[in-house]
């Protein structure tokens, strides 16, 4: 093993000769640090540049790293480096992005090699672009005449003197086969040649026009035009009831972008639902943005990073990882749905994008908005106490109002007995029904039913790899775990007493809404919007395309239908479960349950028609519902804070989770024990735990949580390391960390 890990020596103190011809690389692997190269006299190399170097049997792509601040001082000997083989024909990336990547390192206690590994998704791209081929016209003369069929003349005359013409376009718009081409080739009339290079991305115009801003919008465009015309780092948070008309205001600060001639990124939470922004963005802009997620083709996601890292993407639209793009001059980073916990990355790296969205804003001195209409108590703290400027839109936007909340008793106004949807609700959907407005039935729970238990001895059906029940999915003939993918057929005995046909389903999830919907309305035109019904960016297109042209009367949705939709003929939402999500410890159901039930209810009444909402629930006094009736959401965010505060709860002290698994159960308890007594200390110092966590087997792993609590002004990471540095870790057995935990499973 030559190379290991170790470090550039300080330029000034060593000769000269040596300083150049040793370099750090980042290689995209989890290892502890950069690598050192020898650099072959032939090559001069700058920090950035992606290099191809030898480890151990093969050849890896890598990154010329910054040299570190503090020379190693144990350095491998110059004789036993290993060269850099090639330099590789891609942009360098920049600085800013170097930084960005050790800053998560560090935040998150990762490897910088997994943090780089995602800032080099696409290898493919790094290659030199291959020029495409394509055909024109032969100048005229020659001494053959070549046959001119009536196929070849339709050629002829679609072709330009003097363009290149691609090939399939060309042969489509002469509606003849390529094999025509490839003969008029061979008889001189057309010859090949290069394509000139022609992004594929269009420019977005500023200049476009687009809808006239209400004068409050105007105030809060021009604040935002002003943050983005400074070219310096600033954060916004950009707050505004359900329909104010904050994506047409945030576009005012993408054109300011624009015009100064730097790079945009937007993230979404959801861009597999993005269908509506993509529209609304073309309406304002001329042309799509590019777009940037796990579903888009290895081709259009080599295509976008190249043209992301040559400045031919003036904006992306993405999901986190668009975070880790090698934009060379990001002037404006914009979070919307900022409060949503689809932002945290549960695996691999464990980072909160809308985090790291400040401080990629920050190292490139881009400005950052962050936009919800429910936000996150952690942004609503930073505003208070002046670190975030705020701007907030007080009305929807065209005398549109908010829609009436009430909440639906279901201990006095229950369902039928084995129903799920209380008379109130009833009522109100077919009064809506039949006005010919369209109404949503919401609840936040896939399948069937949550629950299969046996009538006659009890037995719950459960999954064999994880501490969850199996979710019955009737459509499928299914019974499904919702953590590891588990999925069998529902067995037509009790597999615990046998009793045939026993098996019984507990509770509803949206399949069951749907069977009693059907029921109740049968003539009304029904659509199922959960992300299992609607897998992919296409399918949510197409369901919002018929939700708004009317093709659909009744929706019945989970959390997806709460993301930021604009449904004008929607009147009615009806909560089947309002409780739902307060279940359980979670430090934050409370404002989660207020912020989701908050979205849900801001699809109604975008447009003319007022809107009506009805929550069913069993506690209308708890202070969710209150704060949910009142529509008062500050009032509510208040008194979290002043729950939180006192015990140095987030944002008012910082959590780190440590989570133990082996598929071991011994040995997860003995590390997860370890851990605990080594367990740091002192003012302001908390360690909770180990205990089971409550999914206590996930995907066949043992698992245990130990939970680091400091106060606001102690960082966690130095304590981390250092308590991590004393506890023995076993092979089999992983500690996962998870700085700024959002999710306590
Ligand atoms: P929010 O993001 O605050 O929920 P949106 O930006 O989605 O609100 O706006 C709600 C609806 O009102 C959208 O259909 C949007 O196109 C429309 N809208 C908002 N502002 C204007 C405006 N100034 N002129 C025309 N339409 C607008
Ligand atoms: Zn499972």
């Amino acid at each position: 093993m030559p190379a290991r890990p170790g470090k550039h020596r300080d330029m000034k103190d060593t000769p000269t000769v040596s300083a150049r011809t040793r370099v750090s690389i980042l290689l995209p692997l989890p290892l502890a640090g950069a690598y050192d190269y020898a650099v072959p006299a032939s090559m001069a190399l700058r920090p950035g540049e992606f290099v191809s170097v030898p480890l151990n049997q093969r050849e890896v792509i890598g990154v010329v790293w910054d040299a570190p601040a503090e020379p190693d001082p144990n350095p491998v000997p110059d004789r036993r480096l290993r060269p850099v083989s090639a330099v590789l024909p891609a942009p360098p990336m920049t600085g800013s992005l170097r930084r960005f990547i050790d800053w998560v390192a560090a935040y998150t206690l990762s490897p910088p090699g997994a943090v780089l590994r995602m800032a080099m998704s696409v290898p493919a791209a790094l290659e030199a672009p291959t020029p495409q081929a394509g055909w024109i016209l032969s100048p005229p003369g020659g001494n053959s005449r070549p046959r001119i069929t009536p196929e070849r003349q339709r050629v002829l005359d679609v072709m330009k003197a003097g363009q290149v013409h691609a090939g399939a376009p060309l042969a489509e718009a002469a509606a003849v086969s390529l094999s025509v081409l490839r003969g008029m080739a061979e008889n001189g009339l057309i010859r090949p040649a290069l394509l000139p290079h022609r992004s594929r991305f269009g420019r977005p115009d500023p200049a476009h026009p687009g809808p006239a801003l209400g004068p409050e919008q105007e105030a809060a465009g021009a604040a935002l035009r002003d943050r983005v015309a400074a070219r310096a780092f600033g954060v916004t948070l950009l707050t505004g009831v359900t329909g104010s008309g904050k994506t047409e205001v945030y576009f005012d600060a993408v054109a300011e972008c624009l015009r100064q001639g730097r790079q945009a990124l937007v993230l979404l939470p959801e861009i597999a639902l993005s269908a509506q922004w993509l529209e609304r963005f073309k309406a304002r802009f001329g042309v799509a943005p590019a777009l940037w997620h796990s579903e888009v083709t290895s081709r259009t996601r080599r295509d976008t990073w190249r043209a992301v890292a040559e400045g031919e993407a003036p904006v992306v639209v993405g999901a986190r990882s668009a975070l880790f793009l090698p934009f060379p001059d990001l002037g404006l980073v914009i979070v919307d749905e900022e409060h949503e916990t689809a932002f945290k990355q549960e695996d691999g790296v464990v980072y909160h994008a809308r985090d790291m969205a400040v401080v990629r804003a920050r190292l490139s001195q881009a400005a950052c908005i962050l936009v919800s209409a429910t936000p996150s108590l952690e942004s609503l703290t930073n505003a208070e106490g002046g670190r975030y400027a705020a701007l907030h839109l007080p009305s929807r936007h065209g005398g549109a109002s908010l829609p009436e909340i009430e909440i639906v008793d279901l201990r006095r106004t229950p369902p039928e007995r084995g129903r799920f949807i209380s008379p109130p609700i009833v009522e109100a959907v077919t009064a809506t029904l039949g006005r010919g407005e369209q109404a949503m039935l919401f609840l936040n729970r896939r399948g069937y039913a949550p629950l299969t238990l046996c009538r006659h001895c009890g037995h719950r059906m459960r999954c064999p790899n994880c501490t969850a029940w199996l979710v019955e999915h009737r459509a499928q003939r299914r019974l499904q775990c919702h953590h590891c993918g588990h999925a069998e057929v529902p067995p037509a005995e009790c597999p615990e007493c046998g009793t045939a046909n026993s098996l019984t389903a507990v509770g509803p999830g949206v399949e069951r809404v749907l069977e009693e919907a059907a029921a109740l309305w049968p003539d009304a035109r029904r659509l199922v919007m959960a992300s299992d019904t609607l897998p992919g960016p296409a399918a949510a297109a197409e369901a919002a395309r018929a939700i708004q042209d009317r093709e659909v009367d009744l929706i019945i949705g989970t959390q997806i239908v709460a993301k930021g939709w604009h449904f004008p003929h929607l009147t009615l939402v009806g909560v089947v479960d309002a409780d739902l999500g307060l279940a359980g410890g979670d430090l934050r159901a409370a404002e989660r349950t207020v912020q989701l039930l908050h979205q849900v209810a801001g699809r109604a009444g975008r447009a003319e028609a007022p809107g009506r909402v009805l929550l069913q629930s069993f506690s209308p006094d708890h202070p969710v519902m209150r704060a949910l009736v009142s529509g008062d959401l500050d009032a509510f965010m208040q008194e979290e804070a002043a729950m939180r505060r006192p015990g140095h709860w987030p944002p008012f002290g910082r959590l780190a989770a440590l989570i133990v698994s082996s598929e071991e159960e011994r040995e997860a308890d003995r590390t997860a024990r370890d851990l605990g007594l080594a367990a740091p200390g002192g003012e302001g110092v908390q360690v909770l735990g180990p205990a089971p966590a409550p999914l206590a087997l996930l995907r066949g792993r043992y698992r245990r949580r130990l939970l680091l609590k400091t106060r606001r002004d102690i960082a966690v990471q130095p304590i981390l390391r250092d308590w991590l540095a004393r506890v023995p870790v076993p092979n089999h057995v992983r500690v996962q960390v998870d700085v700024d935990p959002v999710g306590f499973l």
